[in-house]
């Protein structure tokens, strides 16, 4: 996410951290630098120049120049800036008579039906909300179905396939039905179209009529950069739309697309889509993002992922086995880097880690990538549960079954081992530290 402009400014902000004064004329040629990164990260003209403009008011206005760490300081309205750019953070609004009707629109290949499971999974789920979802593409033969196996896949009630209705028929009765059947929200995805046609704004603005939606969601693919901008004021001149769903934000180098959207538009980005898995759904919280920008890391966001993914239970369970002083083996490693790979694998977790985006590169080179995890897991996996409880036995004759039974290399097999000698090692020292009750209570 946002790989290219991370990288752009983090370089241009190492060299103003490196000079200790700062003159006004360093600041303008660094913002110079930014002008064009931005630029190139597909950032609309207007938005960039009013960013610029602004940063360079406030660097120059206040006591910056003159404080111990300029450069720090102008890091700091920079990455503030970028918070104000992005908007605020706006939770999807159901504040309204159930069933609460939310209209999904945009462009076909958007993401938008995934989107729409994405979100009923995530209201079914984090907010307990009885959901139903409603195809109202008649056109694309497959699309009602394709919502119906998302639904099938995510638990989440769709309405039964009536062949031959026409859009405000079928949101009609999905209402009918959500009143009928005690829903309190009824998500409406409606046709896309490749290209937007008058016929499609009709459509959208007479099943709006016909439903008074109280969220108008557009989905719109943040890879497609400054199009994805003009779709959504395409969709919000026609139709009205209250807020964005920006996806494939995890295929996006650049970043355009997210940072103009809401300047351009005046309406806000509500949720990012972030993978294909139907789980992919973030909250936008625009001072994560301008942390990650900055490559100052979303550490909040990695805990609270930590929180959803990790399982307690085999959490504490290694957290009891290391209180009661009984050695780590290798079936507590094959847990850490499952709940690793669940957490997103590492190139999930290295974007959201503090100046990883510097050294990702150098990481790619080491080969510490997700299928690294993957082939880790296999090794542990075809070795004996005497092997796992106790890894000394493991001589050069079991190394090479256990390379040729996951598929790997006896190279493999020994980094692994090593690398698990080292936490070993790691927890070894946990314990002592935790004997001596420095970690009293700090460990569950
Ligand atoms: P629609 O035509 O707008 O309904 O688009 P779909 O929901 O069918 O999605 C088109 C493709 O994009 C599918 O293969 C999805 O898995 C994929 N997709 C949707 N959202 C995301 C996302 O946030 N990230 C990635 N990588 N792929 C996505």
């Amino acid at each position: 996410m946002f790989e290219g402009l991370t990288g752009r400014l983090g370089d241009i902000f190492d060299k103003l951290r490196r000079r200790g004064a700062l003159t006004e004329e360093d600041v303008s040629a660094a913002l110079r630098e930014v002008r064009v990164a931005m630029l190139e990260a597909d950032v609309a003209l207007p938005v960039v120049k009013q960013f610029v403009t602004q940063v360079k008011e406030r660097a120059v206005g206040q006591e910056v120049l003159k404080s111990v760490t300029p450069g720090q300081q102008v890091i700091k309205i920079v990455h503030d800036n970028l918070v104000e750019m992005l908007g605020e953070g706006a939770e999807i609004n159901l504040n309204a008579a159930a069933p609460v009707p939310i209209l999904m629109v945009g462009l076909q290949g958007s993401g938008k039906t995934t989107s729409t499971a994405k979100i009923a999974l995530r209201l079914k789920t984090k907010d307990r909300k009885k959901v139903l979802m409603a195809s109202l593409d008649v056109r694309r033969p497959a699309a009602q179905e394709q919502l119906k196996v998302l639904g099938e896949q995510t638990g989440v009630a769709t309405l039964p396939i009536v062949p031959g209705q026409d859009p405000v028929a079928i949101a009609k009765r999905a209402i009918e039905t959500g009143r009928l059947e005690g829903y309190d929200v009824v998500m409406l995805d409606t046709a896309g179209r490749l290209a937007i046609d008058e016929e499609l704004m009709a459509e959208v603005a007479a099943v709006r009529d016909a439903t008074k939606p109280v969220e108008t969601l557009l989905v719109a693919d943040a890879m497609t950069g400054q199009d994805a901008v003009t779709v959504a004021t395409n969709f919000n001149d026609k139709v009205g739309i209250t807020g964005i769903v920006l996806t494939r934000i995890d295929g996006d180098a650049r970043g355009g697309a997210a940072l103009s959207m809401r300047q351009i538009t005046g309406k806000p980005i509500k949720l990012l889509g972030v993978g294909e898995k139907i789980d992919a759904l973030e909250p936008f919280h625009p001072d994560r993002i301008a942390g990650r920008i900055l490559g100052m890391g979303d550490v909040v966001s990695l805990v609270e992922k930590a929180v959803e993914t990790i399982d307690k239970d085999e959490a504490e369970k290694l957290a009891r086995k290391m209180e009661k002083g009984q050695g780590f083996d290798l079936d507590d490693m094959a847990m850490q880097l499952k709940q690793l790979r669940k957490m997103g694998g590492m190139s999930g977790l290295m974007g959201m880690l503090p100046g990883i985006g510097k050294i990702k590169d150098q990481l790619k080179d080491a080969n510490v990538d997700d299928g690294m995890i993957k082939r880790q897991e296999a090794i542990i996996s075809s070795m004996t549960k005497a092997e796992r409880k106790n890894p000394d036995l493991i001589k050069a004759s079991r190394r090479k079954r256990i390379a040729a039974g996951s598929g790997t290399s006896v190279q493999e097999v020994n980094k692994l081992l090593k690398q698990f000698e080292t936490m070993r090692g790691m927890m070894k020292q946990v314990q002592k530290l935790g004997k001596k009750g420095m970690l009293r209570g700090g460990l569950g």
